[in-house]
């Protein structure tokens, strides 16, 4: 399947990745998620093809593509191997991409180039033990005292917490002024006073790392606030905006990875001495799951393309690309686990892990309660 607008170019990389995908990930995919470790080795070869700055300028460590090439790496991996995949998200669209556009020159001298090389690893920190959804709610504190930057607080639920070597994070410094009152800051492993900690035993994705992070008196530097004082909130929203393109095309891989294997199996399966894919019910299955896949594509390839060509925002466009896509995702992935029968809930086959780990795509980066939320304000105003 292939979109109206995708160059020669999108076609060529979207081959170049699915061809490694096949080659280094399929056959370690489930070991990955079973083993529920980091795939280093991998990450290490996906670093070495630069896909880890694929997006960002040349200048600044990257491979210089666009954002939908960025978009199309996603999918192919996530097709595969969604633990992977999450990772190169978090790194991609929640680290590099803030300090891109917020970052002072300074901060992309000193930590952009170093991501996009794939030399550092990256992560966001917004959640907390009572700020989810609520990310206005944040309790951790930034105090400027003397000449530095003084944090107290904790973070959960950290994709890449405790690999991180660099982690984009959000504090506030007066929590009377709710979201206004956040600003937004960089702090590298290894300061004292900051330590990740436990990780979470997860339903699915169990090959990524996601975990707390812990700040005790630790002290930052000056030039480590992201942004302006004060706009921390708006830093993190506007890279959600984009983030949430990235859950979007994951939840897509994972829907493309599921259906890849219902249709290999009704085709080498028979029920009652006749092969499953002459079932009208098993073609109803794979082709309404061919359909809204399609679907789901063309939102979140139309939210990226949007990127590319310069617009302002794309709150409602990506919102609504996470929204149906990661929709599309679960039900999908429970309809083809449904024609597998008995074997779906063994570990034989991978529908199992697909349809753990598309349930996280409904939470991360917005649950569809808030995607709902913020497209209705698009849509009718606050
Ligand atoms: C795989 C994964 C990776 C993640 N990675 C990161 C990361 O890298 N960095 C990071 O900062 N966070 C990360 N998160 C956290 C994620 O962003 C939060 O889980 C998410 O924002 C929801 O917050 P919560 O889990 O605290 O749910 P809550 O906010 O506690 O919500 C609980 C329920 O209430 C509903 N609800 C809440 N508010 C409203 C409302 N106003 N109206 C209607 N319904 C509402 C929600 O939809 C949900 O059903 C990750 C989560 C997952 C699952």
């Amino acid at each position: 399947m292939k979109l109206a607008e995708f160059t020669d170019k999108h076609i060529a990389f979207r081959e170049e990745v699915r061809e490694f995908a096949r080659k280094e990930l399929l056959e370690e995919s489930t070991q990955i998620e079973r083993k529920g470790e980091f795939p280093w080795h991998i990450i290490n070869k996906i670093k070495e093809r630069g896909w880890l700055g694929v997006n960002f300028p040349e200048e600044y460590g990257g491979l210089g593509l666009d954002t939908t090439s960025y978009i199309i790496l996603v999918e192919e991996i996530a097709r595969v191997c969604a633990s992977t995949a999450i990772m190169i998200a978090a790194h991609v669209s929640l680290a590099c991409q803030p300090i891109y556009v917020h970052g002072t020159e300074e901060q992309k001298e000193k930590y952009l180039i170093t991501l996009a090389r794939g030399e550092k690893i990256g992560s966001f920190g917004l959640t907390e033990p009572n700020a989810g959804s609520d990310a206005g709610g944040t309790e951790t504190t930034a105090e400027f005292v003397g000449d530095k930057w003084l944090i107290n607080g904790s973070k959960r639920f950290i994709t890449n917490g405790t690999i991180a070597d660099l982690i984009v994070f959000t504090a506030t410094q007066d929590r009377t002024k709710k979201t206004h009152g956040i600003s937004a800051f960089i702090v590298e492993k290894g300061t004292k006073g900051f330590e990740p900690g436990k990780e979470e035993d997860k339903l699915g994705l169990r090959g990524s790392i996601t975990s707390e992070l812990h700040f005790e008196d630790c002290k930052l530097p000056r030039e480590n606030l992201l942004g302006k004082e004060y706009e921390g909130f708006k830093v993190f929203m506007e890279t959600l905006d984009g983030g949430r393109i990235s859950i979007g095309v994951l939840a897509l891989g994972i829907a493309q990875g599921a259906l890849d294997y219902g249709i290999k199996y009704v085709r080498e399966h028979s029920v009652n001495g006749k092969p499953l894919y002459k079932y009208q019910w098993v073609q109803k299955i794979i082709s309404d799951a061919a359909t809204e896949i399609m679907a789901a594509r063309h939102l979140i390839y139309h939210a990226a393309m949007l990127k590319d060509r310069g617009a302002e925002s794309v709150t409602e466009e990506g919102a609504m690309a996470k929204l149906f896509a990661s929709e599309v995702s679960t039900r999908v992935c429970s309809k083809i686990h449904s024609i597998f029968g008995k074997d779906g809930v063994t570990r034989k086959y991978p529908l199992e892990r697909f349809l753990r780990d598309t349930k996280l795509m409904e939470i991360g980066e917005g649950t569809s309660e808030i995607q709902r939320i913020v497209i209705s304000r698009q849509i009718l105003g606050r």
